[in-house]
């Protein structure tokens, strides 16, 4: 079992780097006890990185996905080095933070947008999916063509009056309650969830959600929109940062 570190407030989606120990190794592919690698899920692609052993070059993390309660580290590296792992070894465990960082960026602005179109147009996202510096979500209708210039403008407000971000725990019946709970409706959370991990931009929007998110929208940064693209189901609507290489913000 992977203590899933990276999920416990919204700072631990900052740390890039950390200690962790070998418990137990798969062909190809390293398990730890606890990880900030980014398992492949709910629309945002895994993390990759490095796991190195003290004294000993780095091995490569190509892939990281979940299996059961364990988190799937798969590796390529010297064939000397892969030897040397064994069950509770201690390794440095570094992401590739620019990647990681992008993702943030765009997990939060995918968030933000689909609470905008729910807030100005009711239309309900049905899917997302974040890729490279973009990313892509489905609605359940047609989005008027006047509503673009609309949504860039909510983002150009998001960077000018920061909101923060907060993910937390909270009960289910919390959730259930939630104004806006309504606006992920089409994605019911099975029964058995409880507590909801939520992530919440402030004033804005509560979404259930595993994944790793920004500290306040403001470091979001500009955003283009595509044009509404007609699929079966309703608009595909895709986002691209402008300035996808953006620092982390120090502090
Ligand atoms: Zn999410």
């Amino acid at each position: 079992m992977t203590d899933l570190a990276y999920l416990t407030d919204i700072e631990a989606a900052y740390v890039r780097s950390f200690r962790a120990r070998v418990t137990a190794l798969p062909p190809g592919a390293i398990v730890l006890d606890q990880t900030y690698f980014y398992p492949t899920g709910g629309g945002q692609p895994n993390d990759r990185g490095t796991l190195q052993l003290a004294g000993l070059e780095p091995i490569d993390v190509v892939d990281v996905s979940k299996s059961g309660p364990s988190v799937v580290h798969r590796v390529r590296g010297s064939p000397v080095v892969l030897r040397q792992m064994s069950l509770g070894a201690e390794v440095e465990g570094t992401l590739d933070w620019e990647r990681r960082y992008r993702h943030m960026r765009l997990h939060t602005a995918q968030h933000l947008l689909s609470a905008r179109i729910f807030s100005r147009t009711r239309l309900r996202t049905r899917k997302a999916q974040l890729a490279g510096t973009g990313a892509s979500l489905d609605l359940e209708g047609a989005l008027g063509p006047e509503v673009l210039a609309l949504l860039e403008e909510d983002f150009a407000e998001a960077e000018r009056h920061p909101r923060p971000v907060r993910a937390r725990l909270i009960p289910r019946a919390e959730w259930d309650r939630n104004p806006f709970a309504e606006r992920t409706g089409l994605v019911p959370l099975p029964s058995h969830v409880d507590p909801v991990r939520v992530v919440e931009i402030e004033s804005a929007d509560i979404c259930p959600c595993g994944g790793t998110h920004l500290r306040s929208t403001g470091e979001i940064g500009r955003v283009t929109l595509g044009p509404p693209v007609p699929t079966t189901g309703g608009d595909r609507i895709t986002f691209s940062l402008v300035d996808p290489l953006r620092p982390t913000p120090t502090g």
